[in-house]
């Protein structure tokens, strides 16, 4: 049995830099671009959800930078975010320009945190990517306000300087993550009896949004932010009116984000099935995205996005499948499947649009959308 794990372990690590040296040569010497490095991920058993996130992540430049930076602080205690950073520092410092590594610190830190056995990423449940970005960022953002706030109990300041006036306590400043992710929706309830329109701010590191058949990101975006009338039980209680009254509701962007993630609501709870399933829905996203659903009050709605990742879900429901990536990288897009890294190209994105027909549930279609702002 040792063995042949052995033979078998050997065989793969053949074929993974036969992959790696064709890539190589793929790309060429002369296109390949300095300092950067194409490194597949080893799967440890359903740890493509893991993957696929990663691989996104590292290819929004503004977060690699933001955690490589991290990893060149004084050393702390392990955590999921240092873990993360070592692991982006070994890519990014590898002798070789392609090849395979074994992400093992980060997940076995990911399972601990979780309580292997029982926790929210189980080793033998297929997991869901977004549910992963979302934790991630979080987890990070968490850890990055608590470190600020012991410099700051401890007298000093993030740049080192000694803080005078610290008596009464600040609102938590936004770490860097919410500096690249977070963005501002507005969720206006405008009265129609006596037209006063309220508004209530609500941040975000992700949207989700709502997909339909044969549509494009613009067209579920627009969806998102459709007036939506309140009425009969669902009347609003109107502050000025003192009474419930019909309102119209609406939801938009107030602060657009530096890298807009965009979560495609797939996997959708049939009540006759009794478990989840998934929508293969063709919905076009497009290389550069404007929005159009921003608010008034926004500082910069005409801020043009470019698609840097995509993590795709590929199978026919949430707990079968598969998560692989696609990146832009410098001037071309390269496709992650776990170990397996390839260039592919531009036109090739529209087979992760999803599938025009009803019929077939597996499809491997965009899943998760990475746009990242020009200016
Ligand atoms: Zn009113």
């Amino acid at each position: 049995m040792e063995i042949l794990m052995t033979v078998s372990k050997i065989a793969s690590f053949c074929t993974m830099g036969a992959n790696a040296s064709a890539l190589e040569k793929d790309i060429g010497p002369e296109q390949f671009p300095v300092n950067e490095h194409y490194f597949g991920l080893v799967n440890f058993g359903n740890t493509c959800y893991c993957n696929s996130v990663l691989q996104a992540l590292y290819f929004c430049q503004p977060f690699r930078e933001k955690i490589l930076a991290y990893r060149c602080q004084p050393r702390r205690k392990e955590s999921l975010l240092t873990c993360l950073a070592d692991l982006f520092h070994s890519i990014a410092h590898q002798k070789r320009k392609v090849g395979v590594i074994p992400p093992k610190k980060f997940i076995t830190r990911l399972r601990k945190e979780n309580g292997e056995g029982h926790g929210l990423f189980d080793n033998y449940l297929q997991q869901d990517a977004h549910e992963f970005l979302n934790y991630l960022l979080n987890t990070i953002a968490d850890l990055l306000l608590e470190e600020s706030k012991q410099e700051k109990q401890n007298g000093r300041l993030p740049n080192g300087t000694l803080d005078s006036q610290n008596n009464n306590s600040p609102p938590p400043t936004p770490t860097w993550v919410h500096d690249i992710f977070q963005g501002t929706l507005t969720n206006e309830t405008r009265c129609l009896t006596c037209e006063t329109v309220s508004s209530k701010d609500e941040d975000f590191l992700d949207l989700s949004v709502d997909v339909e058949q044969n549509t494009s990101i613009t067209h579920c975006l627009r969806g998102f932010s459709n007036t939506e009338t309140l009425c009969s039980e669902y009347k609003y209680y109107c502050e000025e009116c003192r009474s419930k009254q019909e309102a119209h509701k609406r939801m938009r962007v107030k602060r657009l984000p530096m890298i807009l993630a965009l979560h495609l609501k797939r996997f959708k709870y049939m009540e006759q099935l009794h478990r989840y399933t998934k929508l293969s829905y063709r919905v076009v996203f497009p290389l550069e995205l404007r929005l159009f659903n921003t608010s008034g009050a926004a500082t910069n709605p005409e801020r043009l996005y470019d698609l840097v990742a995509v993590v795709v879900h590929c199978g026919s429901g949430p707990n079968r499948g598969h998560y692989i990536a696609i990146v832009k990288s410098h001037d071309f897009w390269l496709l992650f499947d776990d170990d397996i890294v390839e260039r592919i190209d531009a036109q090739a994105l529209e087979e992760f649009y999803g599938l025009t027909s009803e019929i077939s549930k597996n499809s491997e279609s965009g899943y998760i959308l990475f746009y990242q702002s020009r200016d």
